[in-house]
């Protein structure tokens, strides 16, 4: 049986060795047993205020924090695939925050792709999945998606934290979440991995997004918009 210790541990190897991502020294993991306890950890352990706690816990299982990682393991498989892909994603949030230094500050959209794609790397690296794969699912995942369809994805709602849980639960958790892959994997396919990590670390030293955006990327969020638009509709063009 794989522990949640050893899991942790061998995902934050892969995550400094393989991806360079600055896992903090020491990461506090709360596991709890139903989506009840897991609530009230979430406002006890991770100071989550008590109505994003409720609404949290009713889609989320995991949560990455500053140097804490809370996860439901209510009828998880511990060496599942899926709940591997969980923890290496909410880890990448913890990477994200300790670039930032401070949660909630990047735009959305590319914190979400980013954590699934680091966590399709891992997947990857521990021969569980395979990032083409991935990238194949998601774009027939979103094929029909709201957004796509109507020619419109709407970065400045995907940006927030807010906006973008209230896009996932309107539009479908699956799709957006497959959305933001795809949207980061585009960026990182084009201007490499450190490259957006580097976008993450600029929020430790100040937090303007669209000016960390453009000096990160070399082009607005509305121009990034624009550009990958044009990518999805013709890579998930039948
Ligand atoms: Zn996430």
């Amino acid at each position: 049986m794989t522990t949640h210790e050893q899991a942790v541990r061998g995902i934050a190897a892969i995550l400094v060795s393989d991806l360079h991502l600055p896992v903090p020294e020491q990461v506090t993991v709360f596991v709890y047993d139903s989506r009840r306890v897991f609530e009230r950890g979430l406002v006890n352990d991770a100071n989550v205020s008590p109505a994003r706690a409720a609404e949290l816990s009713d889609f989320a299982i995991g949560i990455g924090k500053r140097r804490q990682l809370l996860l439901n393991d209510e009828g998880a498989d511990r060496a599942g695939r899926e709940w591997l892909r969980l923890i290496a994603h909410e880890m990448a949030h913890v990477c994200q925050i300790e670039l930032a230094q401070g949660e909630g500050l990047a735009e959305q959209w590319l914190a979400e792709g980013m954590a699934e794609w680091v966590a399709f790397r891992v997947l990857e690296r521990l021969g569980m999945d395979s990032m083409e794969r991935r990238r194949t699912v998601s774009r027939s995942g979103i094929r029909n998606h709201a957004a796509l369809v109507a020619a419109r994805l709407d970065l400045e709602t995907l940006g927030s934290p807010r906006g973008f849980t209230v896009r996932h639960r309107k539009e479908g958790s699956l799709p957006t979440y497959q959305l933001a892959f795809l949207m980061a994997d585009y960026l990182i396919e084009r201007d490499g991995f450190d490259r957006v990590v580097e976008y993450f670390r600029s929020f430790s030293r100040g937090q303007d997004r669209q000016g960390n955006f453009s000096r990160a990327f070399g082009q607005s969020i509305e121009q990034f918009e624009r550009e990958v638009l044009a990518y999805l509709k013709s890579s998930v063009a039948p």
